[in-house]
């Protein structure tokens, strides 16, 4: 084909997303050129070598980039950078890259997933609810291969796809057939203008282009989404789970004496929660809202049993390490945030000794000053700047020690222990001040912890 009369489609980024929008739109007949403002890493060149297509890095030639017929703006790139604030003065057409994908997506059904936390694991729940039920089923979005790239490279009837807020912004149709929104607490306020109703309104955007017939389930106990739902309509159908008395009178899901209910076209399945394999309050959330939509889907009962009885979370989600010399140790790396580990505290049933902090995303530690007060015994601090932690805690606890890598942290909670206690990895902050990511930190601490 000849490149010239192809319509031009700019990707800025390129990282998974930018790298499988790139894939689909060559696929789909555009003239593709990525853009990426750092280095592109050796995995993502190969993939665009190898599709042929047309990139630069370590800056952004805008005259190539102010061409564009159409751009898809990786979700890593904020709103304030110079490119984008070029982009949008000159009024290009913007979308993110599950938009990009959605316009590619045939018949296929969509089940998408957000929240402030329990996204990964309640997605993983959710594609192996209907993997096990022999769906065919991908498993995209932050998590694995991009949404573009599985549109591209492996059509399914089924997508469950992991959503962050940053994806949602540039969406203009995106519409799911099934939309979990698990919960709302503040996080990434530095995207957002540091305006919580900004970063409300993008995950919100999940189900604005939700018809009657989709499906919007959504966490009945959240301060956040009550608020919002008060003062907002939601064309889809709305089905709620709940831990609360108040148990929704249609369809949804609640958990009641020990028991997890999830009522679907008003017909019941119910389950022990201490069946279920993945532990703490917040999993039972997270439980409700992937039982739901598989049932929507239209999983069998015993299917959807088997499945939540074997199903094991994954790494760096309240992951159980090992004892030593009677003390447990939990790597849950992912708590990025302070309300993740307020579940990480909630679940912990032993004397803890609380290994927090990284780089603050301004972190307001007054919700867990009432369980830290209750369990923890001391807290490690693992930040460059751990100020904020001292300052929050000092009060509540006697011992606050600081370190500088997971190796020293590691230790001074081992010798700080006593038999029957945990030490917890919950850093309630990013990770990027000491490691490359919570994967990494969650990988360092284990290591620390069976070298000791
Ligand atoms: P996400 O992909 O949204 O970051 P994960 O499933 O990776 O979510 O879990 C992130 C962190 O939040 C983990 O520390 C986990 O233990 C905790 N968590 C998981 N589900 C929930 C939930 N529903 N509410 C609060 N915290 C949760």
């Amino acid at each position: 084909s000849n490149n010239e009369t192809l319509k031009r489609l700019v990707i800025l980024g390129a990282a998974e997303s930018g790298v499988g929008a790139a894939i689909l739109g060559k696929a789909k007949g555009w003239n593709v050129f990525v853009s990426d403002g750092g280095k592109i890493k050796p995995q993502f060149k190969e993939a665009l070598e190898q599709n042929g297509i047309a990139y630069e890095e370590g800056g952004h030639s805008m005259d190539r980039v102010l061409a564009a017929d159409s751009i898809v703006k990786s979700p890593g790139i904020p709103e304030k950078t110079d490119v984008m604030k070029k982009v949008r003065a000159a009024g290009i057409e913007v979308c993110s890259e599950i938009e990009f994908g959605y316009r590619y997506k045939g018949d296929s059904r969509i089940i998408a997933i957000t929240g402030s936390n329990g996204k990964s694991t309640t997605t993983m729940l959710t594609y192996t609810l209907l993997k096990d039920a022999g769906y065919d089923v991908a498993l995209t979005g932050n998590i694995g291969y991009s949404f573009a790239r599985q549109i591209a490279e492996r059509p399914c009837e089924w997508y469950v796809i992991e959503v962050s807020s940053f994806q949602l912004d540039d969406i203009h149709s995106f519409r799911p057939d099934v939309a979990i929104l698990l919960n709302i607490t503040p996080d990434h306020l530095d995207r957002y203008e540091y305006k919580f109703e900004n970063y409300i309104a993008s995950k919100f955007r999940i189900t604005q282009y939700q018809k009657s017939t989709d499906h919007f389930i959504v966490n009945q106990d959240d301060k956040v989404i009550q608020e919002y739902l008060a003062t907002h309509s939601i064309h889809a159908t709305t089905i709620f789970f709940t831990m609360s008395n108040n148990i929704p009178e249609n369809d949804g899901g609640f958990i009641d004496d020990g028991m997890m209910h999830i009522r679907y076209n008003g017909e019941y399945f119910d389950m022990s929660i201490h069946d279920l394999t993945i532990k703490g309050k917040h999993n039972q959330y997270n439980s409700m809202a992937a039982g739901i939509s598989a049932r929507i889907a239209g999983i069998r009962k015993e299917k959807l049993r088997e499945t939540f009885t074997r199903f094991k979370g994954l790494a760096h989600r309240l992951e159980y390490v090992a004892t030593i010399r009677g003390v447990d140790f939990i790597n849950d790396s992912k708590a990025t945030n302070v309300n993740s580990v307020w579940f990480a505290l909630e679940s912990m049933d032993k004397p803890t000794i609380l290994i927090l902090g990284g780089q603050d995303k301004g972190n307001d530690y007054t919700e867990i000053l009432a369980l830290v007060r209750q369990k923890v015994k001391a807290i490690i601090c693992l930040g460059v700047d751990n100020k904020p932690i001292h300052d929050a805690f000092a009060h509540v606890v006697d011992t606050i020690i600081d370190t500088t890598s997971a190796h020293e942290a590691v230790h001074a909670a081992y010798s700080y222990a006593e038999n029957g206690d945990v030490v917890l990895l919950a850093p309630g902050c990013a990770s990027f001040d000491r490691f490359n990511n919570f994967e990494d930190r969650g990988e360092q601490f284990k290591e620390a912890v069976r070298n000791l």
